[in-house]
């Protein structure tokens, strides 16, 4: 099952279910549950549901979460990017934060502001939690997910090598693509057949399986609820494969008109486009 968030045609915000071409509009009914974060949190979620119908192509999509309470994303969590950075591995996960105002939904502009020469793409799979908890266990921890995305962590890589720490360069306004839409977790299938694909122009730059991360779902989720209480509509950014235009020989930097795709089998494909500041 998919579910987006999106403004209507009248422009109300509003999340659904995405149902080939048209989507369910389950917020129009439901007042006491205004967005998908809430909508997560209640009984109905995953389940069939009735509501407004909609033409798919008719709606303004959202971030899949507008509203996340924090966006926790990995750094170095594959190991051709681990090795193409030049970092020595990690005992445990490199973490740093991402605020909501960062993001932008499937379709919008992917802004390269007028004060870095350096925009690059991360391809990544989203983790959405559903149910919160502290100390959860690995044994326990997919239970907890809600759903998967596809997530573009764009990055400054000039302010992000400003210091050590990585937050402007991972914060800039709509560098934080995130959609179209999330499938609920049952629909994700085996990971090591699942690849997560970025292409720029149509040309592949990224390819991984899902299985190819250091630190699994599992893993993330146990070790991020041992300091934190992981919310419905928490979002998990699980770090990028090995390919990223920095890293390329000669360096690719996204301009103006650059197309980017961010594609995970099963899940959905992402597509921004890259626009000047002016
Ligand atoms: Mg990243």
């Amino acid at each position: 099952m998919k579910y987006a968030s999106f403004k209507t045609p009248d422009g109300r915000e509003s999340y659904g279910i995405v149902d080939g071409d048209r989507v369910i509009d389950l917020g129009a009914s439901r007042p006491q549950l205004p967005t998908l974060k809430d909508f997560m949190a209640s009984a109905e979620f995953g389940k069939a549901a009735n509501g407004k119908e909609l033409k798919f192509a008719d709606v303004k999509l959202l971030p899949v979460i507008p509203n996340p309470g924090k966006i926790i994303c990995v750094g170095l969590n594959y190991q051709d990017h681990v090795k193409e950075m030049n970092r020595p591995d990690s005992e445990k996960p490199v973490l740093f934060m991402r605020g909501a105002n960062s993001q932008m939904a499937h379709g919008d502009p992917l802004v390269r502001a007028k004060v870095t020469e350096k925009l690059d793409y991360e391809g990544e799979l989203a983790v959405i939690i559903g149910k919160p908890g502290r100390y959860i266990s690995k044994a326990d921890a997919l239970k907890h997910v809600g759903g998967y995305a596809p997530y573009n962590d764009g990055t400054m890589r000039d302010w992000q090598r400003h210091t050590h720490h990585w937050t402007p360069g991972k914060n800039f306004d709509n560098t934080g693509a995130f959609g179209p839409w999330m499938v609920t977790a049952d629909a994700l299938g085996d990971r090591a057949t699942t690849f997560l694909t970025t292409r720029v122009n149509g040309e592949q730059m990224q390819r991984a399986s899902l299985a190819q991360m250091i630190f699994s779902v599992e893993e993330l989720i146990e070790y991020i609820s041992g300091f934190t209480t992981l919310q419905t509509g928490d979002v998990i950014v699980t770090g990028t494969p090995g390919g990223v235009g920095d890293r390329r020989t000669p360096p690719l930097y996204l301009v103006a008109g650059d197309k980017v795709e961010i594609e995970i089998d099963g899940v959905g494909l992402l597509q921004n486009t890259v626009v000047q500041e002016a």
